[in-house]
């Protein structure tokens, strides 16, 4: 996440007022992209007071050249009569959004007139500009309130994110080490598709080219990757070659994707072929540097996990790559236990993580180590992108994360434990409702409002699951989805 955004801010006006009030418009167009860029996570360009078709077309064809600029920001100061807009409009590939909002916040009393009224007019300059958005059906994300306040400057730099998030979801590679585990069907998704909608390269390497990758790890790299464990964790083992035996293929990995320009993988524990533990501290400090990862050759969910990483602020977010495990039905206490066998990313610990060694039961191979702690308690999301032949349909549920209520003290890897909304059985009844994977991206970080906004751009399926969702309203919008989206 090297990669240094900007947003491009385009405000509507038209010739009608003059000279002096176009002036006007472009000062403070500029005063307020300068302002907000201040706060916001990503700096706010003023590129043009727009007055003309030509001038418009002119800066989306720009702005869709450009790899800096993540998405335009569009706001009429005046009216600015939208028939102007379309050839423009109908041209962008960027993200979009318009603030609908005005450079005053009061009416000022005495001062006002029909020049000022004529000079502020963005309640019905941007009711102009919304209605050629909706004519032309354009994914827009819409945020109305005055600019100064902190809770649009909030959801405006949330919105930031999606698009960077839209930006990276373009160029994401995925490196696939192995095949999906046999016979599991939710981990399958039509490769085609994703880059076709969501520009995921989706490609495999063989496992035999990462073996040669590892043997060639030199000791001189192995030592500096243990300081940087010994760093941020916890050290309770003594097995110290089976620790280096795990930065070595942390390593290898690493080496391979970023030669590929890989921000996300996944493994299977069926193919792991001359190597002699599956990766696991290995792929969790991989994704505590903003990797995505998917077990079970799951390539969706490390491409979401990847993303969601990269809408997290400094491209690595307390999002990762989950599993529900197990349930505990106590009345009162109905909690959703998730984990994975090794491989729970450390950016959503509580504290500290361990570094531990024990067996593993499953890809019959050497104990491996990995990271074991306790993730953190808060409201959450889990999400997952599932391929319902035909179309694709992002699934969000909200979550609130608890300490876990149990030491636990056998269970040898990372663990979380939630409550899914709106109680854990109807949740669980909708997720199922909705075909939700059993692997998802929990994330602390990124809202789902962000996920909405994100699916709405790469026009696929939305399903949310709320405090207020109940199963028989679920099973309903369903429907109307499968109708809708074989219209489409
Ligand atoms: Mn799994």
């Amino acid at each position: 996440m090297s990669k240094k955004y900007e947003f491009w801010f385009v405000v509507g006006s038209q010739f009608l007022y003059g000279p002096e009030v176009l002036e006007t418009v472009a000062a403070r167009a500029a005063e307020m992209a300068e302002k907000l860029s201040a706060v916001l996570p990503y700096p706010i360009v003023y590129k043009v007071t727009a007055k003309t078709n030509a001038e418009i077309t002119s800066v989306v064809k720009e702005a869709n050249y450009d790899d800096k600029c993540a998405g335009i920001i569009t706001w009429c100061h005046t009216f600015s009569p939208s028939k102007m807009w379309i050839n423009g409009l109908n041209l962008l590939q960027k993200p979009y959004c318009h603030l609908a909002t005005q450079y005053n916040r009061e009416i000022p009393n005495d001062e006002i007139d029909m020049d000022f009224m004529n000079l502020n007019q963005a309640a019905h300059g941007d009711r102009e500009h919304g209605f050629i958005g909706a004519r032309l059906r354009l994914p827009r994300k819409i945020i109305a309130g005055y600019w100064q306040d902190e809770s649009v400057q909030k959801r405006l730099g949330d919105w930031m994110k999606v698009a960077v998030g839209v930006a990276f979801s373009r160029e994401l590679k995925v490196m696939r080490f192995g095949d999906n585990m046999r016979e599991v069907a939710v981990t399958e998704g039509d490769k085609v598709e994703v880059q076709t909608k969501l520009g995921w390269q989706v490609n495999t390497w063989p496992v035999g080219k990462l073996v040669d990758t590892m043997n060639a790890v030199t000791d001189a790299e192995i030592d500096a990757l243990m300081e940087v464990y010994r760093a941020v964790y916890d050290f309770a083992t003594d097995d110290i070659e089976t620790v280096r035996y795990q930065a070595r293929e942390e390593i290898a990995m690493k080496k391979m994707m970023d030669a590929e320009g890989c921000m996300a993988f996944s493994n299977t524990f069926q193919d792991l072929y001359g190597m002699k533990q599956l990766p696991g501290l290995a792929s969790q400090h991989l994704m505590a540097q903003g990797y995505g990862y998917g077990g079970e050759g799951d390539w969706k969910v490390s491409a979401m996990t990847a993303i969601m990483k990269a809408m997290g602020e400094g491209g690595n977010g307390a999002s990762a790559f989950m599993e529900d495990y197990t349930y505990h039905l106590v009345e009162g206490q109905e909690y959703s236990l998730g984990a994975h066998m090794l491989e729970v990313c450390p950016s959503v610990a509580a504290d500290r993580p361990r570094i531990e060694v024990h067996p593993l039961g499953i890809g019959d191979r050497e104990d491996p180590a990995r990271l074991v702690f306790e993730g953190k308690a808060g409201p959450a999301i889990v999400v997952s992108l599932i391929d319902m032949g035909g179309r694709l349909r992002l699934i969000c549920q909200d979550i609130e994360a608890v300490k876990p209520i149990l030491p636990m003290p056998n269970l040898p890897v990372a663990r979380v434990m939630w409550k899914a909304m709106p109680d854990l059985t109807t949740g669980v009844e909708c997720w199922i409702t909705a075909g939700g994977a059993h692997h998802t991206v929990l994330s602390y970080d990124v809202t789902a409002e962000q996920m909405r906004d994100w699916a709405r751009i790469m026009d696929i399926e939305f399903v949310h699951i709320t405090k207020d969702t109940t199963p028989e309203k679920l099973e309903h919008e369903l429907f109307l989805n499968d109708l809708a989206w074989k219209l489409k």
